[in-house]
């Protein structure tokens, strides 16, 4: 590792930030544990979602979950069901494919270093360095989000946030700074400082324990670091959704394992192109993703709103009669009639969760 920093910068940087995240830091349930599976399972929820949203989640996945071998064996339907809301379902899948690895390659033993921890699938850099230090006390480097924001500022690295030279500058940094004793506690020490004080919505330097060795607060503008990139609108779509209702059933559309929303069982629709009417809409996507042909009736839910991470959405649901054909799933890996007890424990959108509890009021 190659060496950046002076030893006594290095060591006043690790003892203020032990010392505060020792006394300041919240009591979060994975934080009471040094089990790698619960460990494992707290990194991955934490990704790109909030900590409040996460703590019902990670109660429930380990009481349902407490092993890797109860994941790994599992039916998939309920993982991802006890992930329903959290969002970017591939992180359950990858989780569940994970733990099903580890189970049949190696006899239900996890990693023992943060290089053997990458290997699994969707454990990146990020998440292995923060296992291997938290649970298993290796000097293993992390950088998230905060650590990046928290680093840009204490060093003054400029240049673009996301580009490859300021993120191989930071991970240096990063993995010179991590002392080999309690690695785990300073790694999350920097974590807990970008999230508590060294914000994303403005630094509250005052607070801050590490701010007599911080350049950005001596610049006496800490805010013109990280650099940061021209913001994207989030796009709006317009959407239909049909509900067909045969003999007390209704047909969901299980969607595709890669791709947004992968593996969770919706009511069939999609994107309305522009100029189109919802009902012609409807036709269109029901005869090339279903090979049917149906009769759109009364709209039961318009104007659903709601917001996934990438875009916003407004969906039109209506019910629909089929007058041709049998579907078959030429979009969806599956197809499936149930009834309203079995829907509640399959994984469903969001969007399409609010349209059925319109919908299907007793
Ligand atoms: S002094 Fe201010 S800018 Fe520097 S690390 Fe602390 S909160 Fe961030």
């Amino acid at each position: 590792m190659k060496v950046l920093l002076d030893s006594s910068l290095r060591r006043g940087l690790q003892r203020a930030l032990l010392n505060w995240y020792r006394s300041q830091a919240r009591d979060l349930p994975w934080r009471r544990t040094h089990d790698p599976y619960a460990i494992w399972v707290s990194e991955i929820m934490l990704q790109q979602t909030q900590v409040e949203t996460v703590i019902p989640y990670y109660r429930r996945f380990l009481l349902a979950f407490p092993t890797v071998g109860a994941l790994a064996g599992a039916p998939e339907e309920k993982v991802l069901k006890l992930w329903e809301g959290l969002g970017y379902y591939r992180r359950a899948r990858h989780l569940q494919a994970a733990a099903r690895l580890v189970v049949k390659a190696h006899t239900g033993q996890l990693p023992a270093d943060a290089q053997a921890w990458q290997a699994l699938p969707g454990v990146g850099a990020y998440t292995a360095g923060a296992i291997a230090s938290i649970a298993l006390g290796e000097p293993a480097p992390i950088l998230d989000g905060n650590v990046k924001r928290v680093l840009s500022r204490i060093f003054v690295v400029s240049g673009p946030a996301a580009g490859s030279v300021v993120l191989k500058k930071l991970w240096a940094l990063a993995a010179d700074l991590v002392p080999a004793k309690a690695p785990g506690d300073f790694n999350q020490a920097l974590m807990e400082l970008g999230a508590l004080i060294c914000r994303v919505d403005g630094p509250r330097c005052p607070a801050c324990p590490v701010r007599k060795k911080c350049r950005a607060y001596a610049s006496g503008d800490p805010e013109n670091w990280p650099q940061r990139m021209p913001g994207k609108r989030r796009p709006h779509k317009t959407m239909v959704a049909g509900l067909v209702q045969v003999g007390g059933k209704l047909l969901l559309g299980q969607r595709p394992e890669n791709g947004l929303l992968g593996g969770l069982w919706e009511l069939p629709g999609g994107e309305v192109k522009s100029g189109e009417t919802y009902p012609a809409a409807l036709r269109r996507i029901f005869r090339s993703e279903l090979g049917v042909d149906i009769e759109p009736g009364k709209a039961a839910a318009p104007g659903v709103q709601h917001a996934y991470t990438h875009f916003s959405l407004t969906l039109h649901a209506y019910r629909v009669r089929l007058s041709g054909g049998t579907p078959r799933a030429r979009f969806h890996q599956a197809l499936r009639w149930v009834t309203p007890g079995q829907m509640v424990r399959l994984a469903v959108p969001l969007a399409d969760r609010k349209v059925l509890r319109i919908c299907l009021k007793p």
